[in-house]
């Protein structure tokens, strides 16, 4: 079974030119709900880990790192949250930050004299 990270457009895979980078995978949480957070986070349509499956540390932000111990570990509760998601993925936010755009330039037309 080959450790290829489940993360959409990530083809990270274990071994050593990974290891050298310092990338880290992670199985999917065993608790349901966590892993049901995971799952989501992905955005893969239909995608339904299996044991086996790994999400890279790519994917989480250095603090949600334990590296206190021997091995990187997650904290608890954490979700992987960066991803190189396609364009329309992220349309949503372009039209919010247009959005704060236009609220602050409202604010400095109703701030003018
Ligand atoms: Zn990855």
């Amino acid at each position: 079974m080959p450790d290829v990270c489940s993360a959409f457009g990530c083809s990270n895979r274990r071994n050593a030119r990974t290891k050298e980078q310092g990338i880290t995978f992670h199985t999917f949480p065993k608790d349901k709900v966590r892993r049901k957070a995971w799952t989501l986070a992905l955005r893969r349509k239909d995608f339904v880990p299996s044991n086996h499956s790994v999400v890279c540390s790519c994917h989480f932000k250095p603090e949600d790192f334990d590296t206190t111990g021997q091995t990187t570990r997650l904290r608890e509760g954490v979700v992987p949250s960066i991803f190189a998601f396609p364009r329309r993925f992220g349309k949503v936010s372009a039209i919010f930050k247009l959005f704060i755009i236009y609220i602050l330039n409202l604010k400095l037309m109703c701030n003018a004299p």
